[in-house]
Order: structure tokens, then C-alpha cells, then sequence
């Protein structure tokens, strides 16, 4: 073992006797209070299965005290009149706790949601630290402008534009990336001046709460950041509470649809990234290892549990079994165990459930004709120590159809369902029909046809000859249902503003 290695280890292991010690507990009006209920739930390691912690359980009484707390503090003036580089400098300590205790927050991420440390690290730590020093710029940057009217009646009219924080934000996170999903709403929101709720998921509760204990730390008044721990009922009961102003919601496109229904109680403004079943295209002149080491990374990393995962391969059929066997040989380089382990490069799933419904879908996809080339079921040769850990191995299924489960549904797992092609047209007649259109990867050394088809494929964010690349300065969110509205640059935080049109008469 080495030297690092221990220091994972050995972290986790000061963090499990902490975790012990007594409920995490939810952070409401600047307290830490437990629930209301005095209940608490369990929060489980994926790759051991061993349960790491209490976490009190939040319900609608526990929504409605955080929400009155991000009300009271919204029309508090300490918040509401703070100068924008005060809130500018708020963001900023907010990111440098986050950089003190990186290691830390790296660890619990790996302990909680199973995946490899290096990669909470840089995805999840280095990722949030980086969002909140990005929002840190725009407090002093939001702002409207002078329009040049032309009343009628020749009388001397100035009209200007602000933009004003929306109000309360409900902000509700999956477990597939706990912390940065979270900064990525909690940053933009605090920089546009609201106050929020946040809601993790149920399996991945612990960092959320650390951000919140951190925002404490930073300065922020009490109220503006509030955590609520708990089951989709919390996070029902905070989308149909009249006095949240808007939710933001990363998820399942089915419960995108329950929030859409459940928020027009009082017509809260509702932006969601949803569920995705991104194409990997592949012409006959691609670099062939560079797209194979790519498309693995895109539908392996984070364990294939990525909305932007690229799920479908269309390969031309020129070079299709040769890009199949790169593919294969690149999941083989992967190194699947514990993520505590710094040479972990492949973790576990984040839950039973989750294991379920990816081998469900390998049956599926073997059930309606697809060839299992690789992978489909628990891989061999793991510790026995993480015997209970729920660990899918990489998976291809070959040969499969347009009209296949596994070519059409979000698996959210470690599964590349691949398809061949010869007639460009139909190409992209495969790759616009589905549901999703989150995002594409074109792989081609042809300069016009790889503009061709970034024009032609309906996807919010494609990329050519790379795939994954995500920064805060460019926005993120899909077309038809993987979502409504974009998430980063300044259409990410004027998603928590209004806008509001002033008329002055000077004559
Ligand atoms: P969900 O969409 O159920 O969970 C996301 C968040 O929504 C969690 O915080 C959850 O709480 C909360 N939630 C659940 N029900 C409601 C509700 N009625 N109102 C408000 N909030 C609610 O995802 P799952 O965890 O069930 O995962 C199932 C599938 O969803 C995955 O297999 C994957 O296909 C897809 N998914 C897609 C993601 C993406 O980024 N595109 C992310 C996560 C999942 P709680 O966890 O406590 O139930």
C-alpha cells in the first residue's frame, strides 16, 4: 500500500469514526438542527455496503421551517441590500473553504457515493471550488440596461432594466455527481442574490451538508443557504410549497415531469437537466484509438452513471468490429476496486437498485437480439472485502437496433449500445430519433463533415473529435426532454433572476 494510498484509507477511517459519532443534521436559518421528527435514515458505501452514517430525515415540516428561514433571509437587508462585491467575496471564501478541506470533501464523496477518489477530486472538489470562484464574478456583472423608447406622445422618457433575484430557490440534486450538481445550482443562485433550499438524494446526503456547514462558515447570513436531507417526498414538498419562487432540478426525466406538474401551484419558474441518451458518431476516416479511448471514457466514467454518457455508437460500418475491439481493449485497461484506492479508475454503482436496473437492461437488450461483447454482469477478481459492493463490470452490446430498450432508454450505467452504419442520411435519422437530446460526439477528420453534422443532430451540446468537455463559462442543457433552460455562463444565473423594466417620466 502506498503512502497515498494509506491517506485515503486512513481518512476514511477518522471520517467513519466521526460519522458514527451521531446524525448528520440538516442546516437550517444558520443552525444545525436534526429533523423534526427526531427520525434519521442511513446513508450505505456502494462499494462495501456498509452503512457510513445517520443522516436525519427531513420531511415537509423540515421543508417549510428551511423555506420560512430562506424567506426571512431574503428580505433581511444584510442579504438583500449586501453590495455585490460583498457577495462577491462571500462566493470566494465559500470556494476556499471548499480548497481547505478538499481531501476531506474528496473522501466522504468517494465513501458515500462509491466513485474513485481521484476522481471526486478533480470532478467533484477541484469542479465545485472552480464554479464558485466563476460565479464569484458575476454579482458585479448582473445587471440591466438603457433602452432607447420612443414614446408617441414626444415626451422625454428614460427606461432602464434590472435584474432581480427571483426569490426563494429550491434546488434539488441527484447522487451522480452529489457535489458539483450542487454548486452548480447553490453558486448561481447565491450570485444573483437568492436565498436557497437544497435537497440531496437520498443516496449521496453528506456532502450537501458540509457545503451547507461551509456556507456558515464563509459568512453567509443566516437562512441563505439551507440543506434538507430526505426522501423525494422532501423534495415534493419543496416543489409545491407556495413561498418557493423557482426549483431547479437535475434528475430522472419522470420526476422532471412530476415538478413540472407540482410547480404550477403558484407557477414557480422551473429549469431542468434531465435524463440523456447521447449518439457517439463515428465516420469511416475518424481517428480510430483516439475515439475509442474517448467513447470509453464517455460511457465508462462515473461508472456510465452520467446524464451526458455516450450511451449509442453509431460506427460506420467500414470500421465498426475494429472500433468495437479498440473499445473493448480500452474497458480493459480500466482498474474496477475500491475508490479509496488511489489506482481505482472504475468504482461501483451508487446502489442496489441501481445494479438492478442496469442488469435488467443487459437482459433486455440480450432478450431483443444484441450480442454481449463484453462485461454484463458483477467482474471478476474483486476484493473479498468488497463482496457486498455493487459493482457492474463495463459492458458492449453489439449489434444493436434502432428500435431496441437499450438503444432508446436511459440504462445510466456502464453500457455502450452499438450500432453500425452506411447511409449518411439515415445516420442522422438514427441519431435525432429519440426522446433525449442532451448532447452528441462526431468523430471525423473531415472538416465539413463534421459540421454537417454538428448542424443536423438536435443536441444541446455536441462535440467533435472530444467528448465531455463541460466548463462554467459555456451552457449546459439539453433540447426535447432531457430539460428546460441552460445551466452555466450568464444564462445559468440569470436562470434566479427577473427582469424588471422601469419607465420615468423627465419632462
Ligand atoms: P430521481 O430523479 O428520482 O432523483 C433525483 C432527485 O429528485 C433526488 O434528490 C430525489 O430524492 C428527488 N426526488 C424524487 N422524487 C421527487 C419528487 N416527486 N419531487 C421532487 N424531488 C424528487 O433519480 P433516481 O435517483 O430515482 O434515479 C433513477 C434514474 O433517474 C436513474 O437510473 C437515471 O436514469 C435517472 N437519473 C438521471 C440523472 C441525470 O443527471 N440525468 C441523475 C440521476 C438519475 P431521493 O433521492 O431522496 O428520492
Amino acid at each position: 500500500m502506498s503512502t497515498t494510498q494509506k491517506t485515503a484509507f486512513q481518512q476514511a477511517d477518522s471520517l467513519a469514526a466521526d460519522l458514527a459519532r451521531a446524525p448528520r443534521m440538516l442546516v437550517i436559518d444558520g443552525k444545525l438542527v436534526p429533523a423534526a421528527s427526531g427520525r434519521s435514515f442511513a446513508t450505505f458505501n456502494p462499494a462495501t455496503g456498509a452503512e457510513i452514517a445517520q443522516v436525519a430525515h427531513g420531511e415537509s415540516e423540515d421543508v417549510a421551517r428551511a423555506v420560512a428561514a430562506a424567506r426571512r433571509a431574503f428580505e433581511n437587508p444584510a442579504w438583500r441590500r449586501m453590495s455585490a462585491v460583498d457577495r462577491s467575496n462571500l462566493l470566494l471564501n465559500f470556494a476556499d473553504l471548499i480548497e481547505r478541506d478538499a481531501d476531506q470533501l474528496a473522501v466522504l464523496e468517494c465513501m458515500d457515493n462509491g466513485k474513485p477518489v481521484s476522481m471526486t477530486r478533480w470532478v467533484e472538489i477541484e469542479g465545485s471550488i472552480r464554479t464558485f470562484r466563476y460565479y464569484a464574478g458575476w454579482p458585479t456583472k448582473l445587471g440591466g440596461e438603457t433602452l432607447p423608447v420612443s414614446p408617441r406622445s414626444g415626451a422625454r422618457i428614460l427606461n432602464y432594466t434590472t435584474r432581480e433575484p427571483i426569490g426563494v430557490a429550491g434546488l434539488i440534486v441527484p447522487w451522480n455527481y452529489p457535489m458539483s450538481m450542487a454548486a452548480w445550482k447553490v453558486a448561481p443562485a447565491l450570485a444573483a442574490g437568492c436565498t436557497v433550499v437544497l435537497k440531496p438524494a437520498e443516496q449521496t446526503p453528506l456532502t450537501a451538508l458540509r457545503l451547507g456547514e461551509l456556507a456558515l462558515e464563509a459568512g453567509f447570513p443566516a437562512g441563505v443557504v439551507n440543506v434538507v436531507t430526505g426522501f423525494g417526498e422532501a423534495g415534493a414538498a419543496l416543489v409545491e410549497h407556495p413561498d418557493v419562487d423557482k426549483v431547479a432540478f437535475t434528475g430522472s426525466t419522470e420526476v422532471g415531469k412530476l415538478i413540472v406538474r407540482a410547480a404550477t401551484g403558484n407557477l414557480k419558474k422551473v429549469s431542468l437537466e434531465l435524463g440523456g441518451k447521447s449518439p457517439q458518431i463515428v465516420l469511416a476516416d475518424a481517428d480510430i484509438d483516439a475515439a475509442a479511448a474517448s467513447i470509453a471514457s464517455g460511457i465508462f466514467f462515473n461508472q456510465g452513471q452520467t446524464c451526458t454518457a455516450g450511451s449509442r455508437l453509431y460506427a460506420h460500418a467500414s470500421i465498426y468490429d475494429r472500433l468495437l475491439a479498440a473499445i473493448a481493449d480500452q474497458a480493459a485497461k480500466l482498474k474496477i476496486g475500491n475508490g479509496l484506492d488511489p489506482e481505482t479508475t472504475f468504482g461501483p454503482l451508487v446502489s442496489e437498485e441501481q445494479w438492478d436496473r442496469v442488469s435488467d437492461y443487459v437482459r433486455i437488450g440480450q432478450e431483443e437480439g444484441a450480442e454481449l461483447l463484453i462485461g454484463g454482469t458483477r467482474p471478476a477478481d474483486l476484493a473479498s472485502s468488497l463482496d457486498k459492493g455493487f459493482f457492474f463490470a463495463p459492458t458492449i452490446l453489439a449489434g444493436a437496433a434502432p428500435s431496441m430498450r437499450v438503444v432508446r432508454e436511459e440504462i445510466f450505467g456502464p453500457v455502450l449500445s452499438a450500432l453500425s452504419w452506411t447511409d449518411p442520411e439515415d445516420l442522422v435519422r438514427q441519431a435525432n430519433d429519440s426522446d433525449f437530446g442532451l448532447s452528441a460526439g462526431i468523430w471525423t477528420n473531415d472538416i465539413k463533415s463534421a459540421h454537417r453534422l454538428a448542424d443536423a443532430v438536435r443536441a444541446g451540446t455536441v462535440w467533435i473529435n472530444c467528448f465531455n468537455m463541460v466548463d462554467n463559462a459555456t451552457p449546459f442543457g439539453g433540447f426535447k426532454q432531457s430539460g428546460w433552460g441552460r445551466e452555466h455562463g450568464r444564462q445559468g444565473v440569470e436562470l434566479y433572476t427577473e427582469t424588471k423594466s422601469v419607465w420615468v417620466n423627465l419632462s
